[in-house]
């Protein structure tokens, strides 16, 4: 829960179109049962605030939407990461690893599901 990576500008705080095109059709439907009633007053006071839930539930929506999109990305990512140095097989057991069957608990620090020897990343920078 650090630092999000940049690059991404906020959302505009618009609403996308086919939900403002919704709230038009609201506001078409509840001034014509105004009209109809003959309930301007404080009709034109319900409407506007029925309007203005509407927007504020579309954007809770979106919004809790658009995080889980980013959750299920980062768990994606994360997943990436954990086998760019997961090795392909415990180096303890010798049996098979992979991303799914090994158990987490930690972005990095993993357990074999087999001897459940700890697995984290090689730091030895043995490099050429
Ligand atoms: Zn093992």
């Amino acid at each position: 829960m650090d630092h999000s990576r940049g690059g991404k500008n906020e959302k505009d705080a618009e609403m996308p179109l086919p939900w403002q095109q919704i709230q038009s059709a609201l506001w078409l439907v509840g001034l014509a049962i105004i009209a109809w009633q003959d309930w301007w007053w404080p009709g034109i006071l319900v409407l506007a605030a029925f309007s203005g839930l509407f927007q504020a539930g579309v954007q809770l929506y979106l919004k809790k939407r658009e995080e889980q999109q980013q959750v299920v990305e980062k768990r994606v990512e994360l997943n990436q990461q954990r086998a760019a140095w997961l090795p392909a097989v415990c180096p303890q057991c010798g049996g098979p690893l992979s991303v799914e069957s090994v158990q987490w608990s930690g972005d990095a620090l993993g357990a074999c599901p087999y001897c459940e020897a700890n697995m984290r990343p090689q730091t030895n920078t043995t490099g050429n």
